[in-house]
């Protein structure tokens, strides 16, 4: 990180304190997009170009280890909300949960203090949106062409795709809105999540390239437990051709649209089916597939984030307004042999995070401390003014955006997923995470066992050490730590069973919740 002196952050200070107009907040969030897939992270993979996305990171901070409390949707959200572990809001797995709206959130907050709020996009909480002046969300996953929402209760239909109909609903309250008041703007995309559906106007994009592999894309798992064995979220194994890999057209397409989506899909579709790959190169295959679709739906995420700072610019707004980017989780993008999420590892656990606050945040820095999800709310409250309420588990990292971190923050932190088995049979874990290691407990199936990483010298994640006598001290100090994070987290000893969620592995038809 780049430090900013003692005099020239007094002097922002000074100068932030004496404009007093409260700042606007505009809360891009996307949907398992992976840090590795933005440019501004610089994956080695060199994935894709996301210069929009890159704007913020460039006149703000990059967050490079902002860890989720539990790596999934709708957990995710009801995380952002509350600033409170799934434990304690009640939004534990994406099954049998519905968000109770009742529940004091930062959004409600910053209504009371004179803001004027709305949310737009992928909601995904069961429950209808509350504390917002204004809503309009995707029932359950939504869909990516065409897609039926919900504005203020009722249901329209909007004719075209989804990032932009996103990206033209947050523009167009933004033209619309009280212009006397401060605002919250919470816009939500749907994309990149499953199954990673393109704007049309970016089918093949990057034409017969072929990204790189992750090194770990045929991993054997050895050196880890029956956990990371048994799972169900390989690329070889889980990933369907019909929905993810675009043998079947999605609905509903206007003929139209049908037609863009055939002349791409087709030949790939035929061009595979005369290959007849095996073995690893039908992985490899699916692979670079994959990395196409879910890229090109990053395409059309960067483009909508250049028209919402553009737009602010134009207003003149955008020296008072902070803009953060950010999404529910990672994601593995081949690494293990994986897609999606779930796990305690690195491309899971951590989230992208951007910030940008002119004269507030230092332009082009980074920072690798441990923040989180369940930092936004008391982060979002403090920047507004807002007294943050006891009850909230985060802490605002405001003072690490104006380049002056407290010396108490946090060296570790508690990660705990539950939703097993279905869909993709990620055992229930949890555990504490430091800037060197991971110390893990799989839990809840019969066969509780425990792991450590030690990124340091293993930054893949591919041996846990836990068995390994020179750890036994970390091994101790680590179960230590767990145990007081545990404790003043208020993490009930036992999970109830219902907090694992459901059996039956559902279809990704956009309506359930
Ligand atoms: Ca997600």
């Amino acid at each position: 990180m780049k430090p900013l002196t003692a005099i020239s952050s007094a002097l922002v200070g000074a100068t932030f304190a004496a404009a007093s107009p409260l700042p606007n907040i505009v809360f891009i969030y996307s949907d398992d997009h992976a840090y590795q897939a933005i440019s501004a992270y610089g994956d080695a993979r060199k994935l894709l170009a996301t210069p929009n996305i890159d704007r913020i990171g460039r006149s703000g901070m990059r967050f490079d280890r902002c860890l989720v409390t539990n790596s999934l949707c709708g957990p995710a959200r009801a995380t952002v909300l509350t600033g409170k572990y799934s434990h304690l809001n009640g939004f534990v797995n994406n099954w049998n949960c519905t968000f109770d709206g009742a529940q004091t959130t930062f959004p409600k907050l910053l209504q009371e203090a004179g803001y004027q709020t709305a949310i737009i996009g992928k909601w995904h909480l069961g429950s209808e949106p509350t504390g917002f002046d204004f809503w309009q969300i995707l029932p359950g996953q939504g869909r990516y062409y065409n897609p039926p929402m919900i504005r203020m209760g009722r249901e329209i239909q909007v004719p075209g795709y989804v990032t932009d109909i996103i990206g033209d609903a947050s523009i167009e309250w933004l033209r619309t809105r009280d212009k006397k008041k401060p605002f919250l703007l919470m816009s939500q995309n749907k994309a990149p999540h499953r199954e990673w559906a393109p704007a049309l106007r970016h089918l093949g994009a990057d034409g017969a390239r072929r990204y790189s592999e992750p090194p770990t894309l045929f991993d054997d798992y050895h050196g880890r437990g029956i956990a990371e064995r048994d799972q169900d979220m390989t690329i070889e194994k889980t990933m369907t051709y019909d929905r993810d890999l675009k043998f079947k057209p999605q609905s509903p397409l206007t003929p139209e649209q049908r037609k863009q989506w055939d002349a791409y899909y087709e030949p790939r579709k035929a061009e595979f089916q005369t290959a007849d790959l095996q073995g690893e190169d039908l992985v490899r295959w699916k692979y670079q597939s994959y990395m196409h679709d879910y890229l090109a739906t990053i395409r059309a995420v960067d483009e909508n984030v250049g028209r919402i700072l553009d737009y602010l610019e134009q207003e003149g707004i955008a020296d008072n307004t902070i803009v953060i980017y950010s999404s529910d989780q990672g994601f593995f993008l081949g690494e293990h042999g994986w897609f999606d999420k779930r796990w305690i590892f690195e491309e899971s656990l951590r989230a992208p995070l951007l910030v940008r606050w002119p004269g507030v945040i230092e332009p082009g820095s980074s920072n690798a401390d441990l923040v989180s999800n369940l930092d936004f709310a008391a982060t979002f409250l403090e920047v507004a003014g807002v007294p943050v309420p006891a009850e909230m588990q985060g802490r605002s990292f405001l003072p690490i955006l104006k380049g002056r971190r407290p010396p108490d923050w946090r060296q570790s932190f508690y990660y705990q997923f539950y939703e097993y088995p279905a869909p993709h049979r990620v055992r229930p874990h949890y555990g504490v995470v430091t800037n060197r290691y991971k110390l893990v407990r799989f839990y809840g199936t019969g066969e509780d066992y425990w792991e450590l990483f030690d990124l340091d010298r293993d930054p893949q994640e591919l041996r846990s050490v836990y068995q390994v006598p020179e750890y036994a001290t970390t091994v101790a100090e680590l179960t230590q730590e767990l145990g007081r994070l545990r404790s003043i987290l208020n993490v009930p000893v036992g999970v109830p069973n219902d907090w694992y969620g459901g059996t039956q592995t559902p279809a990704y038809d956009g309506t359930r919740k």
